[in-house]
């Protein structure tokens, strides 16, 4: 058994899930890894429970009853911004989990190997105390795009007010890049630094939240503020 010290500690994960045997399995991992974990078995239990308390991380089903992994996901961020990991079958709604910005921070494909989830979970809590310990209060600008990260925010030009609105993930894209101006990142040191990720796990992702912070980022008419390096990975610079 865990010790009550421990208890208090812990991580407290909440996973929305409704294959009972998969959330169980995924439940006790967690635990013996020391976190504290509570099932959810329909999307509007488990928006109700992640709504009312304060949860580390959420592990959200994509296909649940009552309310889909979509909304749950949609709806709870209206109220606030748990940290969400979507876990989704390998198909054509990954595609959806992706590119819709649903605020999901990472997402898994079933089947997945326990150990692989395990991995992404101490890789997120890890990037979480890694990422708020090396930040410096200072600005990193390119072209007209500015990071400030004292507040971990992105704005345009002198209009501070005018702040594009990024998830946590593409956030910490940009900020990799932009310290990096002039440079070829590639996507495995972007997945790294962003992820927390080890070497020779899958970068598709990268692409994928390129796609989104360009989305954001990116003025019509105007050059992308991300050069994609065809088999490298991507760069910031002006073209010459
Ligand atoms: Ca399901």
């Amino acid at each position: 058994f865990l010790t009550k010290e421990n208890d208090m500690t812990s991580k407290k994960i909440l996973i929305i899930e409704d294959e009972k045997n998969l959330a169980r399995f995924v439940s006790l991992e967690l635990e013996h890894e020391g976190y504290a974990t509570e099932i959810k078995d329909n999307g509007r239990s488990g928006l109700e429970e992640a709504t009312s308390k304060d949860y580390d991380l959420i592990l959200l089903d994509l296909m649940l009853p009552e309310l889909d992994g979509f909304e749950v996901a949609r709806r709870l961020r209206k109220e606030k911004d748990t940290p969400i990991i979507m876990m989704t079958a390998r198909d054509s709604t990954m595609d959806r989990v992706a590119g819709l910005d649903i605020g999901a921070d990472d997402y898994i494909t079933k089947p997945f190997a326990i150990e692989e989830l395990l991995a992404r979970v101490r890789a997120f809590f890890r990037r979480e105390e890694h990422g708020h310990a090396v930040e410096r209060a200072e600005n990193t600008s390119f072209r007209d795009l500015v990071i400030d990260k004292t507040n971990r925010t992105v704005h345009r030009g002198k209009k501070v007010s005018a702040v594009i609105d990024l998830t946590r993930r593409e956030y910490d894209l940009l900020l990799t890049l932009m310290q990096n101006v002039g440079d070829v990142v590639t996507r495995e040191y972007l997945v790294s630094q962003v992820w927390g990720y080890e070497e020779g796990t899958e970068t598709n992702v990268v692409d994928v939240y390129i796609r989104y912070l360009r989305n954001k980022i990116d003025v019509e008419g105007q050059d992308s503020y991300i050069q994609t390096v065809r088999g490298l990975g991507y760069v910031m610079r002006e073209r010459k």
